[in-house]
């Protein structure tokens, strides 16, 4: 492999952590990275909180400037991937070049996914998936502004956060009767539903869209129970499709996904797969799954470039994830469709625990709330699949990391 050359195909987190691995594991081929933003790889978590709350003082490069050119890493940004030819070994961009590859990354993420009735509105219409779509949204967050926000998953409760700290009226139009239902558990979700309330965030559960207009300037959205809400602008967020095309052109395997295996080889033996475009195969649960996450991202991007280079990957055993929102700081761990779910110390008074057990009693998932600190211990519990009693899950008395040393 050493006088090769590895093409990686979007220039987002999965792509520059790739890259960077590869140089790391003393790769010495050609790399080159190919972006069609205009911006050097970002992440994307602070694009809903920070970036928006402190603009000026955030930061969200994943590597200084210099450290491209400083690791002879190509960075070709503002182009995008235009086809792969799988026989042949080469991707062609849209400017007209095309690249000879030993071996491919397709590392191209996710988009937003549209809503058709609220993009015919045209103007005061948004949606968040990169840095300029953030910017965007600057001067909408501004004090007084009547903020329409559809779909509470993690990137609606926290814009609607966002929008609350800065002086925004924020009304939120869930069709689900529940926010947060892909990623977190129930009891979780209404606490975080009342939270909001309590800052003033006006929440529509179980509340499908029926029809969007304009009307006398401003944006009226008709729910289907008939309710008339009016606004300034709407920010939608109701999910992301994963970006698929090309691999669909090229003949790879794809299932909500590019489909790879633990390795993050995908059906064509010199094409690999990473991040939030890839549906890894889970024996746990038997089937694929696309995780939407930062450290999927990261952990994918290192077990491609290893096993690119004939390195063993290591493996993760615990999916983490998390979001701020609220002043909360808020993480998961393990399997959040666990179906039982017990309380160390109150959601309304943080720092607090939830554990999910499964139906053998193993524990199976935990989330902390303010409590960042006992992530690992939890995790090294969940690896383990610990049999702790209900008791001593329930007694903040009992020392999580004591108990992960010793289960
Ligand atoms: P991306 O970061 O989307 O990168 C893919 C890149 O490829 C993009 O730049 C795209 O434009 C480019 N691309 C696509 N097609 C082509 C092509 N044909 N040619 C060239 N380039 C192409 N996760 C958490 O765990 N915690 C959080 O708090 C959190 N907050 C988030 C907040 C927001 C607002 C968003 C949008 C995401 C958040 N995430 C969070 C999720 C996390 O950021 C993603 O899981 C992660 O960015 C996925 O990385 P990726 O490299 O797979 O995809
Ligand atoms: P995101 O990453 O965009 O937050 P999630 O999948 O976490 O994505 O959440 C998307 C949310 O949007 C879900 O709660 C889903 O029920 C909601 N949703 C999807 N379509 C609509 C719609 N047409 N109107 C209102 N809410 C919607």
């Amino acid at each position: 492999m050493n006088a090769s050359t590895i093409v990686i195909v979007g220039a987002g987190q999965a792509g520059a952590i790739a890259a960077a691995e590869l140089r790391q594991q003393k790769f010495e081929g050609r790399i080159v990275l190919v972006g069609d933003e205009p911006h050097p790889p970002y992440e994307r978590p602070p694009l809903s909180k920070d970036v928006l709350l402190k603009p000026d003082a955030t930061r969200c490069a994943i590597h200084p400037d210099d450290f491209y050119a400083q690791h002879a890493i190509e960075l070709k940004l503002g182009v995008a991937a235009d086809a792969i030819d799988a026989n042949a070994r080469t991707v062609t961009l849209t400017n007209g070049e095309t690249l000879a590859y030993d071996k491919l990354l397709i590392a191209t993420g996710a988009r937003a996914r549209r809503l058709p009735m609220l993009d015919a509105l045209g103007d005061d219409v948004y949606t968040l998936r990169t840095l300029d779509d953030a910017r965007r949204l600057l001067p909408v967050l501004q004090p007084g502004r009547r903020v329409l926000l559809v779909g509470a998953g993690v990137i609606g409760l926290e814009l609607a956060s966002s929008a609350t700290d800065l002086g925004a009226h924020v009304t939120v139009i869930e069709q689900a009767p529940l926010a947060m239902m892909r990623c977190s558990p129930p009891v979780l979700n209404r606490h975080l539903c009342d939270v909001h309330r309590a800052r003033g965030v006006v929440l529509h559960l179980d509340a499908p869209l029926e029809r969007a207009e304009r009307a006398n300037g401003d944006i009226v959205l008709t729910l289907k129970n008939g309710t008339r809400i009016a606004g300034d602008a709407v920010i939608y967020g109701i999910g992301v499709e994963p970006d698929t095309a090309l691999a669909l052109a090229a003949g790879l395997d794809v299932n909500n996904g590019i489909v790879i295996n633990a390795q993050c080889r995908t059906s064509n033996p010199h094409v690999y797969a990473a991040g939030d475009v890839a549906s890894q195969w889970n024996d746990a649960s038997g089937r694929t799954l696309r995780r939407e996450t930062w450290e999927n991202a990261k952990d994918q991007a290192v077990t491609a470039a290893r096993t690119m280079l004939g390195i063993a990957p290591e493996a993760n055993a615990v999916p983490w994830f998390w979001t701020d929102q609220c002043g909360l700081n808020v993480q998961f761990a393990g399997d959040m469709a666990a179906p039982e779910w017990i309380a160390r110390g109150s959601l309304d008074a943080p720092p607090c625990m939830l554990f999910g057990v499964d139906h053998e009693g193993a524990l199976v998932a935990a989330i902390t709330v303010n409590q960042g600190r006992d992530m690992r211990s939890a995790k090294e519990l969940i690896a383990r699949r610990a049999r702790l009693s209900r008791d001593v899950l329930a007694d903040p008395q009992q020392n999580l990391r004591a108990l992960a040393r010793g289960a």
